[in-house]
């Protein structure tokens, strides 16, 4: 049982799921969430264990090394499951250096910070990082990601993610530190910040505004419910192979110009319009740079070792996901 757990990035969109997991399923563990606030995340979403004795908030920057070492001495962490990040390609694209800041530098500065606290004596301690299928670079149509397949990041986003995850496991390797990395794939569900493709085409829906897709909108995702995340997180934290990796994929490939069909019939259904009556806000647009074309997660590993499956159907959790948009912008 951990005492006391540093959790990062707890109030952005898979944070805010994990955090209040971990509050109410470990009551006895301190969870204290370190999080910068950015203009993804939403505090809000953190209302209903912002009371509970076990939380403790924290608004700073993870590459804040005088902040972070102050919060090891204070807390006196023997976990961490590292999630802060700048986490859009297309801002990686336009802002690159602030995701090598924030991703990069401030991964280094965490572990860092762990190393030395916890002075080399790492039995019963752990460093969780949080990362992304992206590393694995960009698949044709047939094959999948393996956690041994070489890394190709092939975006600012993916290399900043790639290189966190080297330095991982160079602290695992160098140091002796106990880490996992798990790589999962696209996440869907509630709380994501509405620049993503799923909130974005369900506002735009409800605007009856353009949705933009990119290219010809034949590129494939790998969709995983974010609580069936949250789930592998857990089964990884408690049971993992420390310096080892897991994949984790929600075996639910689609294109993107299926995905927002999709979303237009169940959208369209929700809010009393005609069958298929957004169609007609499709657009397609210039291609993103360098965009990966498919993404395929083999989890074969994290199901074999762990026992772990992606429970959430498809169709139920895009419903409900749509659901507590169409809700939060106040239209059902
Ligand atoms: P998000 O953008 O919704 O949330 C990131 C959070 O990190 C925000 O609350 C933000 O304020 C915080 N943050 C950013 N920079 C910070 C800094 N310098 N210091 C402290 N906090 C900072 O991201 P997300 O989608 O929840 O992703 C969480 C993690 O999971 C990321 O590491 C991401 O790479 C990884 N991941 C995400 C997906 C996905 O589909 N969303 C898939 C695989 C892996």
């Amino acid at each position: 049982m951990y005492k006391s757990i540093l959790i990062t990035g707890g109030a952005g969109f898979i944070g805010s799921h994990l955090v209040r997991r971990w509050v109410s399923l470990y009551p006895q563990t301190k969870v204290v969430n370190l999080d910068a606030l950015t203009y993804a995340s939403d505090i809000d979403n953190l209302k209903e264990i912002e009371n509970k004795s076990n939380y403790f908030f924290v608004n700073g920057d993870i590459a804040d090394s005088l902040l972070v070492a102050k919060l090891f001495e204070l807390y006196d962490f023997d976990g961490v499951i590292h999630l802060a990040a700048e986490s859009h390609v297309d801002q990686s694209i336009e802002k690159p250096m602030n995701f090598a800041n924030t991703n990069v530098i401030g991964t280094l500065n965490l572990l860092e910070i762990a190393r030395k606290t916890w002075k080399d004596k790492f039995k019963g301690k752990l460093f969780y990082h949080v990362s992304t299928d992206e590393v694995y670079g960009t698949l044709q149509e047939t094959g999948s990601f393996l956690e041994t397949t070489a890394y190709d990041p092939r975006s600012p986003y993916s290399a900043s993610k790639a290189s966190s995850d080297h330095f991982v496991k160079a602290y695992s390797v160098t140091y002796g530190m106990p880490t996992v990395v798990s790589n999962s794939s696209n996440n869907y569900g509630p709380n994501q910040h509405v620049e993503k493709l799923i909130p974005l085409v369900i506002k735009n829906i409800v605007n009856r505004e353009p949705i933009p897709i990119y290219g010809d909108g034949k590129n494939i995702r790998d969709w995983i419910y974010v609580q069936d995340h949250i789930e592998a997180i857990n089964l990884i934290f408690n049971n993992g192979e420390r310096g080892h990796k897991y994949n984790i994929g929600g075996d639910n490939e689609i294109r993107n110009i299926d995905l927002v069909n999709k979303i237009i019939i169940l959208c369209d259904n929700l809010l009393g319009r005609s069958k298929g009556d957004s169609k007609s806000l499709i657009k397609f647009v210039e291609d993103r740079k360098g965009h990966d074309y498919r993404y395929s997660v083999d989890s074969s590993k994290l199901k074999n070792d762990l026992d772990w499956y992606p429970k959430t159907n498809f169709e139920k959790g895009l419903k409900k996901t749509i659901l507590y948009y169409l809700k939060k912008f106040g239209v059902v």
